[in-house]
């Protein structure tokens, strides 16, 4: 394994650490690990999973990922109390994931 990649990773860590403990979100577990066409998913049964390519991101879009998957915890929607949320906690959260958030799917996907 490279030195290099680990940083990042643990960055990435502490900022989902960071917005946990914001959010008052329980997840189960939170995963950083290769994802290929998403950003970031949330199961049913609390398990939240980020992609590793994530950790090479700005901090908002890291950010708007985190805090989506968190925010599912709760609501497994995205309707207007999620969005609204989504505004409070991440303003930037359009212009990171117009048309990449598919409604019915808990799963962020990538839009490059
Ligand atoms: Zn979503």
């Amino acid at each position: 394994m490279k030195l290099g990649r680990i940083y990042p990773k643990e960055a990435l860590r502490a900022r989902a650490q960071y917005w946990i403990e914001r959010l008052n979100a329980r997840p189960k577990v939170v995963r950083i690990q290769n994802m290929k066409r998403k950003w970031g998913s949330c199961s049913t049964r609390g398990v939240v999973t980020l992609s590793t390519d994530l950790s090479h991101e700005s901090r908002p879009t890291q950010d708007v990922v985190i805090v989506h998957e968190l925010l599912h915890l709760k609501i497994r929607n995205h309707g207007r109390v999620f969005k609204a949320l989504m505004s409070a906690y991440a303003p930037n959260w359009r212009s990171v994931l117009t048309g990449t958030c598919t409604m019915g799917d808990d799963q962020v996907v990538r839009s490059k």
